[in-house]
């Protein structure tokens, strides 16, 4: 029994199951910052033949970018409508080397522990109630000298004004309480976590949004959502 779940934020998601493949949708974002981050990622790590984890998976926006770049992918996630759609898109573009599985981190670490070669857990760690149990677990997946990469929203008062008073209320970018402010995490938390399940933090980049152009970029400033980029010991 995985306790490491809230229910509400499982729900939150199935209720829009169907429109992840939607880039109009509340997802977005997600299509839009999927290509820097998969570029991010591979100029540490090149995915292709490369056994890769993706943690709260979705409906597969990043999943299946990684297996479109070559590699060999399982996506995990506990919301059943996200990985039917996820499942299905795959089938419906033909996407090789991509399958998906309703199991939770912690469950798959006990079960295949030191299997990954790269293991991502993106925009996922500010909607679970233990995250350093989620970093751990990752941690326990990814192989000796593999890279493990997450990203999640900062929390400081810009990031409240950004992630959750602009996105949300005033330019619609995503629905209304999709993020919770109390849920955000600072770098140094995700680094401490990091540090103490044994990954070394190697890299972190900020994503930035401007909503007169609508475009998405990356630069040196975390202060709302941000990537890191960890390393496991060999
Ligand atoms: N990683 C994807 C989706 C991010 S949305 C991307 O960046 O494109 C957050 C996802 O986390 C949702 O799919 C939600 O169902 C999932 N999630 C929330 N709690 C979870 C948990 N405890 N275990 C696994 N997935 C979870």
């Amino acid at each position: 029994m995985n306790t490491n779940v809230d229910p509400a934020e499982l729900a939150k998601f199935s209720e829009l199951a169907h429109r992840w493949w939607d880039t109009h949708s509340e997802f977005r974002p997600l299509h839009q910052i999927n290509p820097l981050r998969l570029d991010w990622i591979q100029g540490f790590v090149p995915l292709k033949d490369k056994q890769v984890l993706d943690v709260g998976c979705g409906g597969g926006i990043l999943s299946d970018a990684m297996a479109r770049a070559g590699a060999q992918v399982t996506g995990i996630d506990l919301a059943t409508k996200s990985l039917k759609v996820a499942q299905l898109h795959a089938l419906e573009t033909q996407t090789p080397n991509v399958s998906y599985r309703e199991v939770s981190a912690e469950a798959l670490a006990a079960e295949k522990p030191a299997s990954f070669d790269v293991v991502t857990c993106m925009e996922m760690l500010e909607h679970v109630p233990d995250p350093a149990s989620i970093v751990q677990a990752c941690a326990t997946l990814v192989k000796p000298g593999g890279w493990v990469f997450f990203s999640t929203l900062n929390r400081n008062p810009k990031s409240f004004l950004f992630a959750i008073l602009g996105a949300e209320y005033v330019l619609n970018l995503l629905p209304k309480g999709t993020h919770e402010y109390a849920k955000f995490i600072k770098p140094s938390e995700l680094a401490n976590h990091c540090r103490a399940a044994g990954l070394d933090v190697q890299a972190s980049k900020g994503l930035q949004y401007n909503p007169i152009t609508r475009r998405y970029w990356l630069d040196g400033n975390t202060s709302v959502n941000y990537m890191i980029g960890t390393q496991k010991a060999a």
